[in-house]
């Protein structure tokens, strides 16, 4: 049997170089880019959302967008490309329905105007794109600057019958539209089983959905239109900037796959109900980044941003090698070991380019030079496989070509890539001093005199240089900021990389656990404070950096370099709450631990009554700040002294012993809230009882972790955290104290 695809695709590579295909949407099939117009391709990518940070997985989709415009490019085809910017304009079509605007929350939030919070977000938006390479559109059109274009789709629809107003509002008529389905295979049947949304009276179909709201009283965000005063719906905006720049109909339109539905089924039934064409004929769809295994989401405390990467120490074309190495349509856990070894691949890339362009010319290149780079573009257009040939670069370089080759085709390949490969200089500058104990090194070395020599290379190395030596040349480049990182402490990415001692003998008396998160001075005055009241004792410090960026890891470097009881445990990124306390709880050698919160500080004898009451064995949990509660909804700071259903982290103890019992505490707590709750039922489950005194020696000063959130960040992080709780213990009132029979000694009920 004569397989077609095969020898049609081998006739190709002959035929020299091949075009782009990729995965259609609308389709469902790998298609081969075809221009309407030859030569030049029109494409449209929807664009972020002014009110709060593009986060990497946003910056992942619009690298899509970009890959496949530099493979467009590479090929000769001229690329014309808009990027809307969603302003005030656009809200989330749930937000429209429902009134409610986050843009204003948040302009509110941080006492700025809602023009100033767009600019800022869009300029940060901007600086992060050019800092991981994406080429910037030709045009950025804001949503603000086209409501009368809005307004004008918004009247063909009602013209062509494909729209009806009522009451001020505009609502698109679903069942008219025939195609509407067509690229999310989302007919609409069986579209809101399952979702509660409260019914819109207006709507006469379910489906329907708005073009045109009118403004409630007292809305300040609202333009003039022929239905009275009001806004627009999300995804009219793109229907409206689209055709403007692109025309009724254009080539390739990007986004991520939670875009699918309902935002560009919507804008398809726009485009097409009101131009009467198609309108687009390639949908692309990337793929989401999850990071550290979990959607990414501010309320789980897993979203990071290019200035996250940075302050780390990483590169962010680092971020950019890594999306080479998964395929756009497949998700790709971001992980911060993952990016350390895109990073270390890319330096590599970089230093092989830097000793290459030391080489001599070569005035003609092998003829499988010409191989290479057919079976690269070959692999790159084929669905933007860009793994493959990634792998298939590293082949090239780990192959006999001259250098020289190597080097043109590594300039080929990064018009793809975009890697910036060629800035990488022939000669870093390298101060004299420098240069010169590097020439006395390679006179050493011809005298044969290898360990004088190889002391001047580790002088060298530690002014923070990389030396290679190259054949019979030495050649010396500046460390990265990673390498220079990575020499002054080791990290881990993860609370499983390290292993518990919970087995093992206890050591000391008294674990003192810090989970620590920048706010040095705070760390500072905690740390201190358990220094200082268990001078006499048998005591132990782990501290926890669970990533921080403003010094505190130094800090904790020097003080556990002057303090023999004191471990210091780096994590390269924040692991969360949980997964620090874990460190801790694993590493702890104490009979007794306490975990405390750097705002607070010990003033006086804190070890002798957590001995005396640890020391009564159905005593789980002791601390200064009890809660209780009666529904487990409400928790109450009312127990003083006594039995409590709850003991806040502010500072609690209990025996090293039981938490072999009780079990480590739950990672998916990323947030620190309601996580000692749930711990403190770890202990009611096994039957302890949970203790609180308010007169232990200890003072609460500023909880600037809770402080900086603002309201929305609060509440949104909190209800989380509380529905992992209710989750694993709502049914459990038995555990109550108010259940188990006890009084409480204090405290007034609300
Ligand atoms: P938004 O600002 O939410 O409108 O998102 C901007 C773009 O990023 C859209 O194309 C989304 O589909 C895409 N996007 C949102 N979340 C993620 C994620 N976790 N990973 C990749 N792309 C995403
Ligand atoms: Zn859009």
């Amino acid at each position: 049997m004569v397989n077609f695809t095969i020898i049609r695709r081998d006739i190709r590579r002959l035929g020299g170089t091949s075009l782009l295909r990729l995965y259609n949407t609308l389709t469902k099939q790998v298609e081969e880019i075809q221009p309407i117009e030859p030569g030049k391709v029109r494409m449209y990518t929807c664009g972020p959302t002014v009110y709060r940070d593009a986060h990497i997985g946003n910056l992942r989709t619009y690298m899509m967008a970009d890959w496949i415009r530099r493979s467009l490019l590479a090929q000769g085809v001229d690329v014309y490309h808009v990027k809307n910017i969603t302003d005030v304009g656009h809200m989330r079509q749930e937000l429209v329905e429902t009134g409610g605007d986050k843009m204003i929350l948040a302009a509110l939030a941080e006492g700025k105007t809602i023009g100033e919070i767009a600019e800022y977000y869009a300029d940060k938006f901007y600086r992060d794109e050019l800092r991981v390479n994406i080429l910037p559109a030709q045009v950025f059109p804001w949503a603000t600057q086209h409501i009368p274009e809005m307004i004008e789709i918004v009247e063909k629809l009602l013209a062509a019958g494909f729209a009806y107003e009522s009451g001020g509002n505009v609502y698109y008529d679903v069942p008219n539209f025939s195609g509407y389905g067509k690229l999310s295979r989302n007919f609409g049947g069986d579209l809101l089983e399952g979702v509660r949304v409260e019914a819109d009276p207006l709507k006469r179909d379910p489906r329907d959905f708005t073009l045109w709201k009118a403004a409630e009283p007292g809305r300040d965000v609202k333009w003039e239109s022929p239905w009275g005063d009001g806004f627009p719906g999300w995804h009219i905006e793109c229907s409206a900037m689209a055709s403007k720049y692109l025309g009724e109909r254009f080539d390739i339109h990007t986004g991520g796959v939670d875009n699918i539905f309902p935002h560009h089924e919507d804008e398809i039934a726009q485009s097409e109900g009101a131009f009467g064409d198609v309108h687009v004929n390639y949908w692309v769809h990337g793929q989401h980044l999850l990071a550290d295994g979990a959607k990414m989401a501010k309320s789980s405390g897993n979203v990071f941003l290019i200035d996250d990467l940075v302050d780390r120490g990483f590169d962010p074309l680092s971020f950019r090698y890594l999306c080479l190495t998964v395929r756009y349509r497949h998700r790709m856990n971001f992980t911060f070991g993952s990016l350390r070894a895109s990073e270390r691949a890319l330096t590599c890339w970089r230093d092989r380019i830097w000793e290459w362009k030391g080489l001599p010319r070569l005035d003609e290149l092998p003829p499988e030079t010409e191989e290479w780079r057919q079976r690269f573009w070959d692999t790159a257009n084929d669905d933007l496989n860009l793994p493959g040939a990634v792998s298939l670069t590293w082949n090239m370089i780990r192959s006999d070509l001259p250098g020289q080759a190597k080097l043109d085709l590594m300039r080929d390949f990064d018009r793809l890539f975009g890697l910036d490969l060629d800035k990488v200089p022939a000669d870093y500058e390298v101060p004299e001093a420098v240069l010169t104990s590097l020439e006395q090194r390679s006179a050493l070395r011809e005298q044969a005199e290898y360990p004088t020599a190889d002391t001047l290379r580790s002088e060298v190395l530690s002014q923070g240089y990389v030396v290679a030596d190259i054949g019979p040349t030495t050649r010396i480049r500046p460390k990265t900021a990673l390498e220079q990182q990575a020499e002054r402490w080791p990290a881990v990415s993860s609370s499983r990389e390290i292993g518990s001692l919970l087995e093992e003998e206890p050591r000391y008396d008294y674990s003192f656990i810090l989970n620590a998160y920048n706010y040095v001075e705070d760390v500072r005055r905690c740390v201190t404070s358990m220094l200082e009241f268990s001078r006499d004792r048998s005591a132990e410090i782990i501290v926890v950096d669970n990533g921080s960026t403003d010094g505190t890891a130094e800090f904790l470097e020097g003080f556990q370099e002057e303090h023999d009881n004191v471990r210091v445990f780096h994590c390269d990124h924040v692991i969360g709450d949980a997964a620090g306390k874990n460190i801790g709880l694993k590493q702890s050698l104490g009979r007794y631990i306490i975990i405390m919160d750097a705002s607070t500080e010990i003033v006086g004898d804190l070890l002798t009554p957590v001995t005396e009451e640890l020391s009564d064995g159905t005593v789980g949990i002791f601390g200064p700040y009890g809660l209780s509660t009666d529904d487990m909804r409400h928790f109450h700071e009312e127990v003083e002294k006594g039995d409590a259903d709850a003991i806040q982290a502010y500072c609690m103890a209990f025996e090293r012993g039981a938490v072999q019992k009780v079990g480590l505490m739950n990672e998916g707590f990323r947030f620190y809230r309601n996580l000692d709750i749930d711990y403190s039922f770890q202990f009611k489950e096994q039957g302890y009882r949970i203790l609180a005194d308010s007169t232990l020696p200890l003072v609460r000063h500023e909880h600037r972790q809770w402080e900086e959130l603002d309201d929305n960040q609060r509440e949104e992080m909190s209800r989380k955290n509380f529905g992992r709780f209710l989750r694993r213990w709502g049914n459990r009132p038995d555990l109550l104290i108010t259940a188990g029979g006890r009084a409480f000694d204090t405290g007034f009920h609300h």
